[in-house]
């Protein structure tokens, strides 16, 4: 796998604020925000997309689900509702090479999924 922005941010090397970290995941505001609550949440293992996932990542996957959660319940996005979003390669609109879930909130989201 390449090197991208998202392990430079793992290794430390581009200065991070982290809501969360943990041996295997690590949660951070989006650069871009496209919601009031924008927080993007990676696992620590070099994993391209979910269509590059093994069986063996499932619980971490898992875990940066139960780390989203609780970011919103942190953030008081919970009780209103959020959207979780994972984009998967070129048609998912996947621009980082490196698994990631977006936790979006604070606003009602539309749904603005259409073919480019
Ligand atoms: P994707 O389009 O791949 O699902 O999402 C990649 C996300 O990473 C985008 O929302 C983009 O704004 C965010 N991003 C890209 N580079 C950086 C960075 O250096 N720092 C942070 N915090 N977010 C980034």
């Amino acid at each position: 796998m390449q090197d991208n922005i998202f392990l430079k941010i793992i290794r430390k090397e581009i200065k991070t604020d982290f809501l969360y970290e943990d041996d295997e995941v690590l949660a951070f505001y989006d650069i871009h925000p496209i919601a009031p609550v924008h927080v993007l949440i990676i696992p620590k293992k070099p994993i391209q997309s979910i269509a590059q996932m093994s069986e063996e990542d499932s619980p971490i996957i898992g875990k940066m689900f139960w780390v989203a959660r609780n970011i919103a319940k942190d953030l008081n996005i919970s009780e209103k509702g959020y959207k979780l979003l994972i984009r998967v390669g070129k048609d998912g609109g996947q621009e980082v090479p490196h698994l990631h879930l977006h936790l979006l909130g604070g606003a009602r989201l539309a749904e603005n999924i259409h073919p480019v």
